[in-house]
């Protein structure tokens, strides 16, 4: 099969659908690569290394498109892609077609067979090509927190692992998920006291076999959080709700309970955000300050990490990839029942039944 991978031009995204690595992988089975010049350098790949794993390089965006039978990329298409896509081509990426209508019907238009990322779903109803980007954000979420605890970002002027003679400080963590049970686990390895709370008795059992015991369980209500959110310095947002926005845990009026200087972290402002007075931000200007409680809610994390987050991500996609170019996509579908969850659109027409209920499309 032929693969393209574009650059990503949506703003701000730095990651890239492939790796030299995948290059590698793909060219030894046969297939032919070809790669945008430059697509991979923001994530730390050159041209040459591409070309080293057997990649043929092009200039432009369009040649990319105009040669694949499959693309493979991180982010959506966005408008100036629209018309680069060809019937029948095998569009594997991120679509999150329920939030954008003029994506769906322009994907339609296009008859192209669009496999998204996000809907890639295992029996037990995990999505294995969103967890990596949860386990960046998790990750991420510390060490986003200890700096705006510093007093020049107008924190509380709290190290987060204390000294020898200084207690530690205290990480909140809303929710003993994916991101909650990395942002736990990168807390308790500076050395400061974790507190994480959910409403699943499951997810809590885990945490207290698997962390050490200075990472506290508790079950997740109003009288909790109330009472945590007096003593901690740092607070994870880390809850979800499939298919629903996200609860709001932390409202307008508790931040005056909280001290001057505390810090929140909301992960899932991306699904609205599980305090109230989130909105979401940007890595150019990613924190603002509410009755002096500084908010980080930067909405796409793992971008600041492109490094990472692309190996992170092409780590999970490539066995897909692989097998969607080894046996075409209607084979590697019948026989891959996980895989088969993320075909969308096929040739032109909406196969997914979310997609066709939001927009009223017939499937
Ligand atoms: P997950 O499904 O693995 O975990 C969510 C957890 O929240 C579950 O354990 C669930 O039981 C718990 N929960 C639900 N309601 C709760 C409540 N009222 N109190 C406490 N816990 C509750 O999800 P995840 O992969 O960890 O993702 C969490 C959020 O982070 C999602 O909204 C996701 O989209 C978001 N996210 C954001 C970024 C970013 O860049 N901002 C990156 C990755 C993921």
């Amino acid at each position: 099969m032929v693969i393209g991978v574009p650059t990503e031009i949506k703003n701000n995204e730095n990651r890239v659908g492939i790796t030299p690595g995948g290059v590698y992988e793909l060219t030894k089975r046969g297939h032919t690569v070809y790669i945008q010049k430059d697509a991979g350098v923001n994530s730390g790949f050159v041209n040459q290394q591409y070309i080293d794993a057997g990649a043929n390089i092009l200039d432009t965006i369009e040649e990319v498109y105009a040669i694949a039978q499959m693309i493979v990329k991180v982010k959506e298409p966005i408008a100036p892609e629209y018309t680069l896509i060809k019937k029948d081509q095998i569009v594997f990426t991120y679509f999150h077609f329920a939030s954008s209508e003029p994506l769906t019907k322009a994907m339609i238009a296009s008859g192209a067979t669009c496999i998204a990322y996000e809907t890639v779903e295992e029996a037990d109803r995990s999505l294995p090509l969103l967890t990596p980007m949860s386990e960046v954000a998790g990750r991420m979420s510390i060490q986003q927190g200890a700096r705006y605890l510093e007093k020049p970002a107008k924190g509380r002027g709290v190290l987060l692992g204390g000294v020898p003679g200084v207690s530690p400080g205290k990480v909140l963590v809303l929710g003993a998920g994916v991101v909650g049970i990395q942002a736990a686990k990168m807390a308790a390895g500076l050395g400061a006291h974790v507190t994480i709370l959910d409403i699943s008795m499951k997810r809590l059992r885990y945490v207290n076999d698997i962390m050490p015991p200075h990472v506290v369980t508790e079950f997740s209500n109003e009288f909790n959080i109330r009472k945590h959110i007096k003593t901690h310095d740092l607070i994870i947002g880390g809850v979800l709700i499939p298919g629903a926005k996200a609860p709001k845990l932390i409202t307008r009026d508790m931040l005056k309970e909280m001290r001057p200087g505390t810090v929140i972290v909301d992960v899932a402002v991306d699904q609205g955000g599980c305090v109230e007075t989130s909105k979401p931000t940007t890595h150019q200007d990613p924190v603002f300050i509410i009755d002096d409680v500084v908010h980080y809610c930067v909405a796409n994390m793992p971008g600041a990490v492109p490094y990472t987050s692309t190996v992170a991500l092409t780590n999970v996609t490539l066995p897909y990839v692989l097998k969607l170019a080894d046996k075409g996509w209607k084979t590697a579908c019948a026989q891959d029942d996980v895989l088969k969850k993320g075909v969308n659109i096929v040739s032109g027409n909406v196969v997914y039944e979310e997609i066709s209920e939001v927009f009223d499309i017939p499937y």
